[in-house]
């Protein structure tokens, strides 16, 4: 889960990452009073922030300096309603202004490829990190982090020496471990400063935050629900999270459930694969609509949530149902697909293409061949059941 600015400064706040006052409205009414509040201290200062999770906000124009609570009130009456890269600004967060000096650039991530963590850090922060990363990659530095250890005083010294850091040494290795303090305690895959400034003053303060929250630690931290912006989730996403299914939305109109991470990847591939050889019938082409494991054990209940979740979608036309019997046996699989299928009754009303194979396949095919639910098509090899499903979704008119 991606987080807002306003949550993720909350976050850094909690931990000891120095950020500046700052309150979000979602009515310009609001604005001058919270102005007046946060910016006390900057002279009436403050700058109106769109909340909105992409980045680039400010070259938007989603980003104002308002020197006065009136102006605010003018900058949060601009910026609400405003559309930033698809994502319609819904609150502002007005914080108190900053006189910058110097813009630095600090992220920590997980660094699959390398399987460990990953600081990178440059004095050259505020631009296009990207960029400036593909252009000048020496300007910044990456340092490999031992979760383990995670970023103590060594670490965060080698961080910034590396960067090339001449001044605030110490004070930027003490906001290093402290945001290391928001990796680990909030269980994030990503946190991202972008930019740490230094002020006229000499402070160091997280102008900007990025935070992602690594879902499957969600068990660990009970209160974050409420940081869930169910206004812009995907309702069938939150469905299948709310049943505990492993489910991806994806945009093509073929249904796909399995059972086991591998296999469902594999059944995307062939489903692909299967709908590119048939080609465009009447400018619609058949793909993958999902990506849904359903794990071990595969009983009636959970393939009719599953199902459930997957006809839903308004984009699919078939479904593929893809188990290999191995503990869960393919008999009790059959069986499984049956009651859901009796289970969701008339709501059951797109062709089923299942391919069963493992242990106990002769009897987990006789149970579905005896059932003969008209909706349902057995095929006895992967790629055939692809070719089948693909032709379905191309071809029914539902
Ligand atoms: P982003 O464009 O979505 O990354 O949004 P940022 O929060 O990073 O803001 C964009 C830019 O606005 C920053 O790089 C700063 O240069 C500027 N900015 C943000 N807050 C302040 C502030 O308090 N004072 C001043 N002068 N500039 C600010
Ligand atoms: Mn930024």
């Amino acid at each position: 889960m991606d987080l807002f600015e306003y949550q993720a400064r909350d976050m850094f706040e909690a931990h000891g990452v120095p950020v500046l006052p700052a309150e979000v409205v979602t009515d310009p009414a609001e604005a001058a009073a919270v102005a007046e509040r946060v910016g006390a201290a900057s002279g009436g200062v403050v700058v109106v922030k769109a909340q909105v999770k992409t980045g680039g906000r400010g070259k938007a124009g989603g980003v104002k300096l308002a020197r006065s609570p009136q102006e605010a009130t003018e900058a949060a009456e601009q910026i609400l309603g405003m559309d930033i890269k698809g994502h319609t600004v819904g609150t502002v967060m007005i914080a108190q202004g900053a006189r910058i000096a110097e813009e630095y650039y600090v992220s920590l991530l997980l660094d699959r490829a390398n399987r460990t963590l990953l600081a990178m850090c440059s004095k050259e922060g505020g631009v296009e990190i990207e960029q400036l990363a593909v252009e000048r990659p020496e300007a910044l530095a990456r340092v490999p982090v031992d979760p383990l250890v995670g970023i103590d005083a060594a670490t965060a010294a080698e961080i910034v020496q590396q960067a090339g850091f001449t001044t605030d040494q110490d004070a930027i290795a003490d906001v290093l471990q402290q945001l290391w303090k928001v990796y680990e305690a909030e269980d994030a895959t990503l946190v991202e400063v972008n930019p740490l400034v230094k002020t006229e003053d000499g402070a160091i303060l997280a102008l900007d935050g990025k935070v992602s929250l690594d879902d499957n630690a969600d068990f660990r931290h009970p209160d974050r629900a409420e940081l869930v912006d169910a206004a812009s989730a995907d309702p069938l996403e939150a469905k299948a999270k709310e049943k505990g299914l492993n489910y991806v939305k994806l945009d093509g109109n073929v249904g796909i459930i399995g059972n086991g991470a591998g296999l469902v990847m594999s059944t995307l591939d062939v489903v692909a694969y299967a709908g590119e050889d048939l080609g465009e019938v009447d400018g619609v082409l058949a793909r993958p609509a999902n990506f849904l494991d359903i794990g071990g054990g595969a009983s009636a209940e959970v393939m009719a949530d599953g199902l459930d979740v997957i006809l839903g979608d308004e984009q699919v036309r078939s479904v593929f149902v893809n188990v290999f019997g191995g503990i869960t046996s393919c008999d009790a699989v059959a069986n499984g697909i049956v009651q859901a299928l009796e289970m969701l009754g008339d709501k059951e009303t797109k062709p089923l293409v299942v391919r069963l194979d493992g242990n106990n396949v002769e009897e987990g095919r006789r149970i579905l061949t005896e059932a003969g639910h008209p909706l349902v098509t057995l095929a006895d090899t992967m790629d055939g059941a692809a070719r089948k499903a693909a032709e379905l979704a191309v071809t029914t008119n539902s």
